[in-house]
Parts: C-alpha cells; structure tokens; sequence
C-alpha cells in the first residue's frame, strides 16, 4: 500500500532518521513524534536509533506502549494534559513536556508522589496566535515557581509550538520569545521545533526538536477524536 509499511518502510525511515540526524547538529536531540502511527512502525525507528519518542493522546500511548514494552526509549508526553488523566500519564511517561497551567502540574504531581515516581516536566509556552494550550510567556515564571515547589516534579524547561504557515521573521520572532523565558527559567531543555521549523528553532537554540512527518511521512488522520 504506502511507503510507510513493510520493509520498504522501514528502510525509509532508517534513511530519513539518518539524514535528519546528520543535519541535526549532535548536541540537539531528536523525540520522535509517532501519534498516529502503528506499533511496527515506531519499532522500526528505534530499529534505526531513535531513542525518545512522543505521544499526544493517553489512550493510544497506553496501548502501543504495551506493545513496546520491551523497547528501551524515552516516552515523552506532548499532548493536552486533562487532570483526570494524570494518573495515566505518570505511569506511561517519562517526561511531560506540556504543563501549561498550575492545576495540570498539581495533578501531574499528586499522581507521581503516589507511585514514588519524580517526574522530570517542561512548561509549555505559548508563543503563537494559532495554539489553544500554552501558559501566556508572562505568566511563565509564577508557573515555574509553582512547579518548582512541588517535590515530586523536576522542571526542566520549556516547550512551545511555533506559529503554524508563518512568515520566516514571525517564527523567529516567536521562538526567540521562548528563548528568553527559557533563559529566565533555567533547566536543560528547550523544546522548540517541528518538521516544518526546527531549523529556525535550533537557530534560536532549541536543544530538543519534536519531529513526526519528516520521519514517518504523512501522518493518516486520527482514527477518533480525544482531548
Ligand atoms: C504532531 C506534533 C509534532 C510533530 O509534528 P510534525 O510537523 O509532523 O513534525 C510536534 N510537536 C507536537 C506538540 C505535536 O503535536
């Protein structure tokens, strides 16, 4: 059927996670965002190196995950963290990415105090007119202190989706606003840049890129509708 499946896919993707790779200078690191794609497919791409993926919906993480089990890969949470689903987060992931407000990191914390778990976070930020979810950057630092305060959460950084189909400067623009909070912040991780726009967010100094369909192509449309 497509490229995607068999081995030819899996070829392909071994030859595009090389050559991003090869592009992506060494200090950055690369999450593979494999929402929407199957189990073979995302073992195929820790076949070929990947070493962190993400995933955007509890659900289908839970069950790919199991699947996964034996794989050793970091899991990182990038979707919209719903409260009631904490608890299922902090034991599928092992970073959220996407705080965006006191009472998500609260949540987060409460369910990882209960399994003795510490959970590294990052902030997300919103930095563009198109995203639903992000804290306001003037908002940021009182969120960052909030977090700071809970002993079951490390807070590593920031995270923010760049404006979507926008002008080269207003990407700039918007990822350097990222830059300077996460410089207020502190923590190791920046995590800035899609497929379409790691460039210029490893310009502005990304030091974690979030890639699907550079990866894994096109991704197929979400099979249901969830947060
Ligand atoms: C889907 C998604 C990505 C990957 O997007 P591509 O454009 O396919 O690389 C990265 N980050 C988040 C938060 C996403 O939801």
């Amino acid at each position: 059927m497509s490229a995607q499946s068999g081995q030819d896919g899996s070829a392909s993707i071994a030859a595009r996670y090389a050559q991003l790779r090869a592009q992506v200078p060494a200090h950055v690191r690369i999450v593979a965002v494999s929402k929407t794609q199957p189990v073979e497919v995302i073992a195929a791409a820790i076949a070929a190196g990947v070493t962190e993926i993400g995933e955007n919906y509890v659900q289908e993480a839970d069950k790919k995950f199991t699947a996964l089990e034996t794989l050793a890969v970091t899991k990182h949470f990038i979707g919209h963290v719903q409260t009631n689903k904490a608890k299922a987060i902090v034991s599928l992931f092992d970073v959220v990415q996407s705080v965006d407000r006191l009472e998500a990191g609260r949540a987060l914390a409460k369910a990882a105090a209960a399994i003795g778990k510490v959970l590294p976070v990052l902030i997300q930020l919103n930095i563009s007119p198109s995203e639903r979810f992000g804290v306001a950057p003037s908002e940021a630092a009182a969120l960052a202190d909030a977090l700071r305060r809970e002993t079951s959460l490390i807070l590593d950084g920031i995270m923010a989706i760049g404006p979507l189909d926008a002008p080269a400067a207003q990407t700039a623009r918007a990822f350097e606003t990222a830059a300077q909070i996460f410089r207020q912040i502190g923590g190791r991780t920046l995590s800035l840049g899609m497929t379409g726009d790691w460039r210029a967010a490893v310009a502005a100094g990304s030091t974690l890129i979030r890639i699907g369909s550079a990866l894994f192509g096109a991704r197929p449309a979400p099979a249901r509708v969830e947060d």
